[in-house]
């Protein structure tokens, strides 16, 4: 190992023009070795993103979109904010859909001690800002929890983000309507990053959808697209709508982290 290769490789990460233009695939954890690690962090780079999701059905397209919706967007954002992107969590807290064929769950209690210690595990890792990047709902409370208590316990810092609660105003802006789960932002996001995991040809139309109940609950949910309002947010399949909507999803993220960041060294937390 020179540490010629060493400084190209921190160079690459660290320049700011290049980095923007560099893909986060040159960013993944799990891709560099000990060495390298140790010369980037802390000292280059600070922060790192960690996705965290589920295996659950959504609508027509594929049982990992929970993961996957994450960690595409891991991917943009970690040139952006100067982050590496850590392997994803892929088995959450899995509910009312957890019936349905080829779904994976685990339960609150669970996750939220295997999350907790992963959190913990990159703090010791050295980096000083951990941000999660929620894809699944239920995954919610127990992720704070997991990093309320890693962050009583070390050095580091921790945001949690859900991207889809961020974005309301955007899935407006571009539908013109409410979304929903499996629902035109969530199936839109896949459809901007993985469009061969979209299979419209199987989406009969709104008895595939139900409005997320008031009043009522239902084990499993009769629909696993469960639209947040009730006549809106139905899954639609225009790649051109889907792209703005990630790249809206991306800028919304990249603003948070950078903003949180930014205020915590500001305050000397
Ligand atoms: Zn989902």
């Amino acid at each position: 190992m020179g540490r010629s290769v060493l400084l190209t490789l921190c160079l690459m990460l660290c320049a700011g023009r290049i980095a923007a233009q560099e893909s986060g695939r040159t960013r993944l954890l799990e891709e560099l070795n000990w060495l390298q690690i140790r010369e980037l962090v802390p000292d280059s780079i600070r922060t790192v993103l960690i996705a965290a999701g589920t295996v659950e059905p959504h609508g027509v397209v594929h049982n990992g979109a929970d993961n996957t919706v994450p960690y595409e967007l891991a991917l943009r954002l970690a040139p952006r904010v100067g982050a590496l992107v850590a392997p994803t969590i892929p088995y959450g807290v899995t509910v009312t859909l957890d019936e349905y064929p080829g779904t994976l769950g685990i339960q609150a209690h669970t996750f939220e001690e295997y999350a907790y210690e992963s959190l913990r595990g990159l703090a010791r890792a050295g980096f000083e800002n951990v941000i999660v990047l929620n894809g699944h709902g239920p995954n919610g409370a127990p992720l704070r929890s997991a990093a309320e208590r890693a962050w009583r316990e070390t050095d580091a810092r921790f945001l949690i983000t859900e991207w889809w609660s961020l974005t309301a105003d955007l899935v407006q802006e571009i539908w013109g309507s409410e979304g929903g789960h499996a629902g035109n932002n969530e199936t839109g996001a896949v459809l901007a990053v993985r469009p061969d995991l979209v299979h419209p040809e199987l989406y009969t139309g709104p008895e595939m959808t139900t409005p997320r109940g008031e009043g009522w609950t239902a084990y499993p949910f009769p629909s696993s697209v469960i639209l947040y309002r009730e006549g809106e947010g139905y899954p639609e399949f225009d790649e051109d709508k889907a792209r703005r909507f990630f790249a809206g999803v991306v800028d919304r993220l990249e603003t948070l982290i950078g903003d949180v960041i930014a205020k915590w060294d500001r305050a000397g937390l």
